[in-house]
């Protein structure tokens, strides 16, 4: 994707600081032995620690230090990736990716511990390991202290990069031994201009999802790419809003129907979790419209809807929905049934 003004082709918007910062450790071989990459959900976490570890795995690095060559047997293996979007399929004999496994609770110490003995056999080409540990914060106790023990001795040419949502989760002796990158929001008009100069998207639609994504550039990009699940969106958003004018029996019917059969799993969770993003950002926008800031809406594309709803609904319930929202989100964070947590917001209304 070329773009004249970047100096760089990493695929990150926005948190400019951060591409530097990581570009700047290649160039100097400073490269630490850990780093953690938190924020929220959509900021491009996932795809740049992809990134980082093809560059640093590419075997002909260009003059620049920081740019991967993407042709090498190396870089090759990144591009071959196709659209599996889970990345823990690389056939990579340098990377290793390790998530939590769907049903279970916590990333585990038999996984972490296979983590560490692939990354401590040597290198063929004497290059880089690298270990890639995504939902981070769910690395149970043993398993953090069994990787706390491969940050406290760390190699040569070795690096873990711990991937979360909420730094804060992890034990504070790892955080103490990592470099921190805190992926921030992205503003609606970077956003905007991403979605016109790298995908070819009309003004309209461009000015849409980038709304819609609320600072989430791999949001606005979903929206965009993927029209089922911009509709999912769509009808996540108007039954949080019919909430407001149906009996409880109707909301968890409506739940129910937007959540699926299969409601088990890290599948549903991720759905619920995108219920919720939804969700928050309708209660956002009535409560902009209550406070008379239109022009801030995300949801400009239902607007209609939104000002159908506005008189009905006081102030007062909308706060209420918005907080059980977010405990919803911390509920599922903590493992319980996403189904159950959605109720949960239901029933405060
Ligand atoms: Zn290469």
């Amino acid at each position: 994707m070329p773009n004249k003004e970047k100096k760089e082709s990493w695929p990150l918007v926005g948190n400019e600081n951060i591409t530097e910062f990581l570009s700047k450790h290649i160039k100097n071989n400073t490269v630490y032995g850990s780093y953690i990459f938190c924020g929220p959900e959509d900021l491009g976490k996932k795809t740049l620690a992809y990134h980082f570890a093809e560059v640093l795995l590419c075997q002909r690095k260009k003059t620049s230090g920081s740019e991967a060559c993407g042709a090498c047997p190396s870089c090759r293996k990144f591009s071959n990736r196709g659209d599996d979007d889970n990345g823990l399929r690389i056939a990579h004999s340098d990377l290793y990716v390790i998530d939590k496994e769907d049903d279970k609770k916590n990333i585990s110490i038999v996984q972490v511990r296979e983590l560490i003995k692939k990354l401590s056999l040597s290198s063929f080409l004497d290059s880089y390991k690298i270990g890639i540990i995504r939902n981070a914060e769910t690395l149970s106790t043993e398993a953090a202290n069994a990787l706390l023990k491969t940050l406290e001795e760390p190699r040569n040419k070795v690096v873990v990069i711990l991937i979360t949502g909420e730094a804060e989760a992890l034990p504070q002796t790892i955080i103490s031994r990592s470099r921190i990158l805190k992926f921030g929001l992205v503003k609606t008009d970077v956003i905007y201009e991403y979605l016109v100069d790298e995908y070819k998207a009309s003004r309209s639609a461009a000015k849409n999802f980038s709304h819609l994504a609320a600072g989430r550039p791999a949001l606005a990009l979903k929206f965009f790419q993927d029209k089922t699940y911009y509709d999912e969106h769509i009808v996540q958003a108007e039954t949080f809003l019919n909430f407001f004018r149906s009996d409880l029996n109707n909301r968890f019917l409506a739940i129910e129907n937007i959540i699926g059969k299969k409601n088990k799993g890290q599948e549903s969770v991720e759905r619920a979790r995108d219920i919720l993003g939804a969700w928050r950002s309708i209660a956002r926008d009535l409560l902009l419209i209550k406070f008379n800031q239109r022009d801030l809406i995300n949801n400009e594309v239902m607007k209609k809807e939104l000002e159908s709803v506005n008189p009905g609904v006081k102030t007062l319930a909308i706060i209420r929905a918005a907080n059980s929202i977010r405990r919803a989100e911390q509920y599922i964070r903590a493992n319980m049934n996403p189904k159950l947590a959605l109720e949960q917001v239901a029933v405060s209304i």
